[in-house]
């Protein structure tokens, strides 16, 4: 028999049905209301490729050096290839139909379920096909799709990377009847960060997709469990909405004026996804993260897994109140040195001062690196480190960025810490308070909070443990996203739980080769530099999927590229900061500007369909108009890609609505260089900077305009300069309406939970 009824199935048959149908089984068998389906099992997969002849070739097909992607492209062509062409056997075709007229007429849902569960779930969750509002004539060629895409360049690539063979992994088809949901969401059976007896319903119109993958922001309702009593509702403002097109692919439409404030669930609708979630949880033993939908009246569980981000909260804020208050304590007369805490925690660890020529291996697991200034080739040493102290520098400088992202503690604009401080000298630094003290000091403590004396090791830091870092998000109507400079920090970018990514900034991957774009290309060839783009987003890109990930093109002034090998062509500018940066030095240099193109292309490609493109300092909409069509030159649509622009200039926030009219789907307002041209105050100037204000009225007036211009013309809006992380700009944005917020890995969970305050006092001022 080739295929399976749900009941037949359940949680222990991994091997036979893959991951996604054992779960579906389990449920169905617990009498939980899944919509009906069949399961084309692992074994017919696997008995068409031996019986049809083609596992020898297929499997010599994909046996290629996946960073060569020549040859990746051409392996996941042929094993594709070989596998569409050949004919399903005709006892495979008999069953399939049979069990598909045995459900009944309707269009279905084709859903890979692979059995290789084993490997980490951000890989390979979301890599195979799922196909919708299938008909009887296609159910057969989109099983063989399904089982086609296990060898999409994307899932060959990652197989190699995490050394999985390529045969060891089987793929099952989940036919499924359609619910072609009116309204649909998650539910938590119980409260997500602190477990608390509470049911949170998230809601939104139209099928699924749309609330798990973050495009809309849905209705948020909280129910205590014991009374049953809904006790909070928040209804948002819902944009759009997903459906299905006529040719069965999902689409996002707006959403019909009367239903966008409308709340989307009723107090009867309310109780059944309460009851329903007692059921689940019931069955498994433990809180869980359900995906359910409700079609012509019916209330249908489409997926359900353990909530596995709850944590406690009492014990994470003592921790963080014991460090805090430690360090004051320990801030007594023998103070050496200060500057700015740029980056949270403290450390003890041995001083290694390393100047910029200086050998970086001499940096060990829990020294405390001292230099003049970073330099993008320290990040591996950085990240051995316990803190880091800089004499130069600002809390937006690479060794800040830099830092924050790897949770170093950093202690950065000291002047003189490379001279007074010696090799090998114990030191303690706070990066909250922004001091070094010579020896080890009590109240020093690693960032798990227990009180060790000791530098945190890089392997203890990996993991996120403090309460800023912990996996638990306070759910926001407006987005809550975070910025990624080094494709190091992905992972514990992506643990922080934000939405998304707001800003990747790309010159950072290029800076770490140590040459200049043009250099780079003359030494390595155009291709290797596109495969530098590629890897560096690809990271981050996998780490968040299927969450957005906005790409944001080469900006570095022309002094920072001086610093590399083939600086020296760069040209000798007095004003860097107003010279030949960000999009217009990508305009001036087409050539150089589509290699950037092309790695976007080939990540959409891969399958990165979450990665957005972002051009830095535009100036009006020209800019955008002229770099769109290099877009669509490089083989990017800019009508099915998402892209945008930064507003970090005066002009392009007055002239804003032009942009709008270019097409853009989002305005990310760079604050950084927004205050520094509107005040005409240089970012990196020390002379000024007590005038640097992004709160100043001027720059605010700037933003709200923005913001309501593009509420007009259905652009989204975002921040993800440094001021994101301000509770004033974070009140005065969602006070605005903003759609998104992008913080620095550190603040995400503060700016969540700033978020969350604004939003609840504006739903109080609405109803009081
Ligand atoms: C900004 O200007 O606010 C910004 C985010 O870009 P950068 O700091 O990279 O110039
Ligand atoms: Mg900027």
């Amino acid at each position: 028999m080739h295929t399976l009824w749900l009941a037949e199935i359940g949680a222990d048959d991994l091997d036979r049905v893959g991951g996604k149908a054992a779960s579906l089984g389990e449920l169905a068998g617990a009498g939980l209301p899944v919509p009906s389906a069949f399961v084309v099992s692992a074994g017919t997969y696997r008995a068409f490729i031996e019986d049809t002849g083609i596992a020898e070739a297929l499997f010599d097909a994909v046996d290629v050096d996946s960073d060569d992607s020549t040859a990746l492209a051409g392996a996941a062509e042929r094993a594709q290839e070989l596998i569409l062409e050949t004919e399903v056997p005709p006892a495979v075709r008999e069953d399939v139909l049979a069990a598909y007229d045995e459900m009944g007429d309707g269009p279905v849902a084709v859903r890979s379920s692979a059995t290789a569960e084993d490997l980490p779930d951000a890989s390979f969750a979301g890599q195979q096909d799922t196909y919708l509002n299938v008909e009887r004539p296609d159910l057969l060629d989109r099983v063989k799709e399904c089982w086609a895409s296990l060898f999409t360049q994307r899932a060959i690539y990652y197989r190699n990377e995490q050394e999985f063979a390529h045969d060891a992994v089987d793929i099952a088809v989940v036919v499924q009847e359609m619910v072609d949901a009116d309204k649909s969401g998650v539910l938590f059976t119980s409260h997500p960060s602190t477990g608390e007896p509470t049911t949170i319903v998230e809601a939104a119109w139209g099928l699924g997709e749309a609330v798990v993958s973050g495009t809309v922001s849905p209705d948020n309702y909280v129910i205590d469990r014991e009374s049953g009593e809904v006790t909070e509702v928040s209804v948002a403002e819902k944009r759009v909405m997903c459906v299905r097109g006529e040719d069965g692919q999902t689409v996002e439409r707006s959403v019909p004026d009367e239903k966008r404030d409308a709340q989307v669930l009723d107090e009867d609708e309310l109780g059944r996804l309460l009851e329903l979630g007692e059921r689940v949880e019931a069955h498994y033993g433990s809180p869980q993260d359900v995906e359910w939908a409700i079609y012509d009246g019916e209330l249908y569980l489409l997926q359900s897994r353990p909530i596995t981000t709850i944590d406690d909260p009492v014990e994470a804020a003592g921790s963080a109140a014991s460090a805090d208050g430690g360090a004051m304590e320990g801030q007594s007369d023998d103070v050496r040195l200060s500057g700015i805490g740029s980056s949270p925690g403290t450390a003890t660890g041995a001083v290694r001062v390393v100047d910029k020529l200086d050998n970086l291996d001499k940096v060990e697991d829990g020294d405390v690196i001292v230099t003049e200034m970073t330099t993008p080739d320290m990040v591996p040493a950085m990240k051995r480190a316990a803190g880091l102290v800089t004499d130069q520098g600002g809390m937006t400088s690479h060794a800040a960025i830099v830092s924050r992202e790897l949770g170093v503690p950093a202690v950065v604009g000291t002047d003189d810490a490379t001279d007074r401080l010696r090799d090998g000298q114990t030191v303690t630094i706070d990066g909250d308070m922004g001091t070094v003290q010579v020896g080890e000091h009590e109240g020093a403590t690693d960032d798990s909070g227990d009180g060790a004396t000791t530098a945190p090791s890089a392997d203890a830091r990996a993991a996120p443990t403090d309460s800023q870092h912990a996996p638990v998000k306070p759910m926001t109507g407006t987005e809550v996203k975070v910025n990624v400079s080094i494709p190091e920090a992905a992972e514990r970018a992506a643990a922080t739980g934000a939405d998304g990514v707001g800003l990747l900034r790309m010159e950072h991957m290029i800076l770490s080769t140590d040459k200049t774009p043009a250099r780079y290309v003359e030494d390595h060839g155009e291709r290797a530099y596109v495969d530098e783009i590629v890897e560096g987003v690809r990271g981050v890109a996998e780490a968040f999927y299927p969450r957005p990930v906005r790409v944001r093109t080469l900006d570095a002034p022309s002094d920072e590229f001086r610093q590399l090998q083939g600086g020296e062509d760069e040209p000798a500018e007095h004003n860097p900061m107003l010279g030949y940066r960000g999009v217009r030095r990508s305009l001036d240099r087409p050539d150089e500007f589509e290699l950037e193109l092309r790695a976007f292309a080939r990540l959409y490609e891969l399958g990165y369909d979450n990665v957005e493109l972002m051009l830095p300092l535009v100036t009006d909409a020209e800019d955008a108009l002229r770099a769109k069509s290099l877009m669509q030159e490089a083989g990017i649509d800019p009508e099915k890609r998402n892209w945008g622009v930064m507003v970090e200039t005066p002009a392009s926030a007055l002239g804003i609505e032009a942009l709008c009219e270019a097409g853009i789907d989002f305005a990310s307002f760079g604050t950084n260089d927004l205050t520094q041209y509107t005040l005409a105050v240089d970012r990196n100037n020390t002379n000024v900077a007590d005038r640097f204000d992004e709160l100043h009225p001027a720059v605010l007036e700037l933003m709200g305009q923005v913001v309501a211009t593009c509420r007009d013309h259905g652009v989204a809006t975002s921040i993800c300069g440094q001021a994101a992380s301000k509770p004033e700009m974070v009140k005065f944005l969602v006070d605005e309406g903003v759609s998104s917020i992008s913080a620095n890995i550190d603040a995400v969970r503060d700016v969540q939970h700033e978020v969350k305050r604004v939003e609840q006092r504006l739903l109080l001022e609405s109803v009081r």
